[in-house]
């Protein structure tokens, strides 16, 4: 096996590019990983690695493997969808897309938390949180609360409604889960005024079709994936 410490170049092919966590990378069947091959591309990135090796340094110091500012910045308008587009499912096959709108809070029923499984984070709406197993990993959970949002995105030529959890949901709302679950067993009600807060932002959104159990259980087609205020997208340009 390769030493970590020595830096190995990995070569992956075939692998699958997820927006778990904004952006992680999967192996299916037919992935190949090559480990320290001896090959010149892999010689070519062990020396701009070497070049470079400070700034990636202080990257992994920094975790900018998990901030969407890294790894998902906001894009130009020209690789921006209509809405209208990714409504229609044929032209959105691709499963996510960048789309700009305005935003507002229509569907007040709902809590702005879930329960969610501490591994796989997905929604476990037990009353009990003793001896369960998710039914999704099927591994014994806890659950805890994890603040959800759905939101309606609008542009001039459509709307969707968009489902934030989690870090994306608390930035969104500005209250961290803890707080809006423990509002609720205190009775107050946050919703009125994170609509309030929300309504008429325009926002840029990069979504993904939800998974399966987010559509089973928010009824929520798309999950948002990371999000930025337009004021922030303006000032990234400049
Ligand atoms: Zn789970």
């Amino acid at each position: 096996m390769a030493n970590i410490a020595q830096n190995p170049v990995l070569i992956c092919i075939r692998l699958r590019v997820l927006t778990d966590n904004y952006l992680s990378l999967s192996t299916q069947s037919s992935s190949v990983i090559l480990v320290s091959p001896i090959v010149q591309e892999s010689g070519n990135l062990r020396s701009w690695f070497q070049a470079n090796s400070s700034e990636l340094t202080q990257m992994v110091h920094e975790r900018s493997y998990a901030n969407p500012y890294v790894l998902l910045p906001p894009v130009a308008s020209n690789r921006i969808s209509q809405i209208s587009y990714i409504g229609q499912a044929t032209n959105f096959d691709i499963g996510t897309a960048w789309i700009k709108g305005t935003i507002s809070l229509e569907y007040r029923m709902g809590r702005l938390w879930y329960l969610a499984c501490p591994h796989c984070y997905l929604p476990n709406d037990f009353s009990s949180s003793w001896g369960i197993m998710c039914r999704y990993c099927s591994r014994d959970i806890y659950t805890f609360p994890r603040a959800c949002v759905t939101l309606t995105i609008k542009d001039e030529t459509g709307s969707v409604n968009a489902i934030a959890m989690g870090d994306e949901a608390e930035k969104l709302i500005g209250i961290n889960s803890y707080r809006l679950y423990q509002a609720d067993q205190e009775n107050v009600h946050l919703t009125d005024h994170v609509a309030n807060a929300l309504k008429g932002r325009v926002m840029l959104f990069y979504v993904k079709h939800s998974s399966h159990a987010v559509r089973a259980t928010k009824g929520a087609r798309y999950t948002i994936v990371t999000s930025y205020d337009i004021d922030e997208v303006e000032a990234i340009a400049a």
